[in-house]
């Protein structure tokens, strides 16, 4: 039986309809379907990206408060949780991210509730969960203890490309945004490599290098090296390379990266059977991930708003509305794509995205299986 995935257009007008309208009315419809995903007293974690200093595309705080509302309509205490980054940049540590959450309007005079770095000052506060024997890439995922001991979820993912992942969106925001510098880790075995006739020895791939693995050798134009020994697939250089000096070593697949990303966001989800809440922003559809620090335009016009009980069924919807989008002028796919297209594989070429709801479905995370509901 398909999955409902409930859907509201991105259209506002003068009669009380916005945005924030329809997400708190997706919420509601949510709580109203599943009364006991989030309960009184309930410690429930809203698992939201506070965006990099720079990016402007993440989550708005003021969208993000329909989530912490509609926890304590249901009795629930809320708190806003991310983990750290892998990578150098203003979210690496509690502090600094605390203070970017806070720097992007994370208050919980705007968003209703406070903010808790999910795994600890230094990225050490996790624990292991076992995964079901479906999974085929590891047996256990490292999973922030901020997340495992919330009692509900509310997951809360804006739909956008990622360099590695293709489509970023629930099972992404789960799989990485829950785990511990760690964990993210044991996901990326991609390895990278610079081509030496494009690079130009400006040297922003050793800054944001977190291993020490980009180096520019000394020597009159010398060109950037990358040791794929000390490399974690973190794909900072990547993201930071102007002249795209630096590409995936593709003899490692990203098939491997793709299912191993999947199966630990069926770790985030341990011991939360039938208590968390999705939903998918599906607005400012840029080419990378809030990660970056900065915001291209968006590659389609706002499609809207998607709300489900299952992970799979949302990003399924998410990915099929925004391939049947038409493309916006002057982005970075104009003239490369166009309505129908497949938009996260023209912009990743690469990319494996449908990998993330097959391989999803098959591990038990969910189901591709949906009914659009237009509410
Ligand atoms: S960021 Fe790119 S261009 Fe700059 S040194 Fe590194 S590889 Fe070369
Ligand atoms: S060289 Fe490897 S570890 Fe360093 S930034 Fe690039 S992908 Fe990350």
């Amino acid at each position: 039986m398909p999955v409902p995935v409930y859907y509201l257009d991105a259209r506002a007008n003068s009669t009380g309809t916005s945005a924030l309208s329809k997400i708190r009315a997706l919420l509601a419809k949510l709580v109203k379907e599943s009364p006991d995903a989030v309960r009184a007293h309930d410690l429930c974690a809203i698992k939201i990206h506070f965006g990099e200093v720079g990016n402007d595309a993440y989550i708005s705080p003021v969208f993000a408060k329909a989530a912490s509302d509609a926890a304590r309509q249901a009795g629930a205490k809320p708190f806003f949780a991310d983990t750290n980054t892998l990578y150098t940049g203003s979210r690496s540590n509690a502090v600094d991210h605390l203070e970017t959450a806070i720097a992007h309007g994370f208050v919980p005079e705007v968003c209703g509730a406070p903010v808790v770095i999910a795994d600890g000052l230094r990225s050490d506060d996790w624990r292991e969960v076992e995964l079901p024997s479906a999974c085929t890439r590891f047996k256990t995922a490292k999973i922030a203890s901020g997340f495992l001991a919330a009692d509900s979820m509310i997951v809360l993912s804006h739909v956008k490309g990622h360099e590695m992942a293709g489509f970023g969106g629930a099972i992404k925001n789960l799989a990485m945004g829950c785990a511990p510098a760690a964990g993210k880790r044991d996901q990326h075995c991609v390895k990278f490599q610079v081509h030496d006739k494009k690079c130009i020895s400006c040297g922003r791939c050793v800054a944001v290098c977190p291993t020490g693995a980009a180096t520019i050798p000394v020597g009159k134009g010398a060109k950037a090296r990358i040791d794929k020994a000390m490399c974690i697939g973190c794909g900072e250089c990547l993201a930071h390379c102007a002249p795209k000096a630096i590409s995936m070593d593709w003899s490692v697949g990203l098939d491997e990266f793709t299912e191993k990303m999947t199966e630990y966001a069926l770790g985030a989800l341990n011991g939360k059977a039938g208590r968390a809440l999705f939903v998918n922003i599906v607005t400012k559809v840029v080419p990378l991930c809030d990660c970056a620090p900065w915001s291209d335009l968006p590659v389609v016009p706002d499609v809207g708003f998607l709300a489900s009980t299952d992970p799979v069924a949302i990003d399924q919807a998410a990915f099929d509305l925004v391939k049947a989008a038409p493309v916006w002028p002057g982005s970075a796919l104009d003239g490369k794509a166009s309505a129908g297209d497949d938009k996260f594989t023209a912009m990743h070429p690469e990319t494996l995205s449908e990998l993330q709801m097959s391989h999803g479905q098959l591990i038990g995370l969910g189901s591709r299986d949906y009914e659009l509901v237009r509410l």
